[in-house]
């Protein structure tokens, strides 16, 4: 069984009122519910400030990236270790807006999931197909590239802790949602994928999120597929009320 979870991905945005206020609505409104995993992820600088807001309910904080060494020379990066230090559980790696807008590879995308987990940090590992990609048939080729570049050699111990988060880039912050069977098809395909590279004990637990549009009035019909356990959530997690709204169409 598969906890259903639910993130919120703040990107860019809230300064330190905003977050704090945010944090604190999602609290209220699903602080204390046990029927699903709810994760926040504010933009680095708050991310202390959130941890102190949902401190003692079930609601847990990620950050939006990391770097892959544990320490050293790299000015403006930050560490897994540090995250966990301030009371971090999740990270995002490989968000489309990096592979794509900053140049991220799927070799990265490993060497940052590789060290998430040796941190104790759970992964939430982006992946998903360009609209030219998909128009041209290569929506399966783009995911078995992405799902096999970051799991491959991963330490089979804590590979049941990994999420995936299935991103149709063209879904991602245009209102334009995949329709819940390309969801459904996209993360069986994904699982499949997954089976080959760990096992398919592991991949059959794995947790796999659909990404890109999910509001309050779609939520309920993409978590009704049942390889899609949960969302990453951008622009409607930046609201209390939608993004409670959205985790709460997941309970039956
Ligand atoms: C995201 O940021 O991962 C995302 C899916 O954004 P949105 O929900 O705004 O499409």
């Amino acid at each position: 069984m598969r906890r259903p979870l639910f993130a919120g991905n703040w990107k860019m945005y809230t300064n330190t009122r905003e977050a704090g206020e945010l944090a604190a609505g999602v609290r209220k409104q699903l602080g204390e519910l046990d029927a699903v995993d709810v994760v926040l992820c504010p933009p680095f600088v708050y991310l202390a400030d959130v941890v102190d807001v949902v401190r003692g309910s079930r609601i847990g904080v990620g950050a939006q990236n990391t770097h892959w060494e544990a320490q050293g020379a790299f000015t403006g990066e930050i560490a897994p270790a540090m995250l966990k230090d301030i009371g971090c559980t999740y990270v995002i790696i490989g968000h489309s807006e990096r592979r794509h807008g900053l140049g991220e590879t799927d070799q990265l995308v490993h060497k940052k999931t590789a060290a998430a987990l040796a941190a104790g940090l759970t992964p939430i590992v982006c992946v998903g197909e360009l609209l030219e990609e998909r128009e041209q048939g290569k929506t399966n080729s783009v995911l078995e590239r992405q799902v096999h570049g970051f799991l491959k050699g991963l330490p089979s111990e804590s590979l049941g802790r990994i999420v995936i988060a299935y991103e149709p880039v063209w879904a991602i912050g245009t209102g334009k949602t995949a329709t819940p069977a390309q969801a459904q098809e996209a993360h069986i395909f994904i699982r499949k994928e997954a089976a080959k590279a760990t096992t398919p004990a592991v991949a059959a637990g794995m947790r796999i999120l659909y990404g890109g549009s999910v509001k309050p009035d779609n939520a309920k019909e993409l978590k009704s597929q049942p390889d899609v356990d949960g969302a990453l959530v951008g622009g409607a997690s930046l609201k209390a009320d939608s993004f409670a709204a959205i985790a709460r169409a997941a309970i039956k």
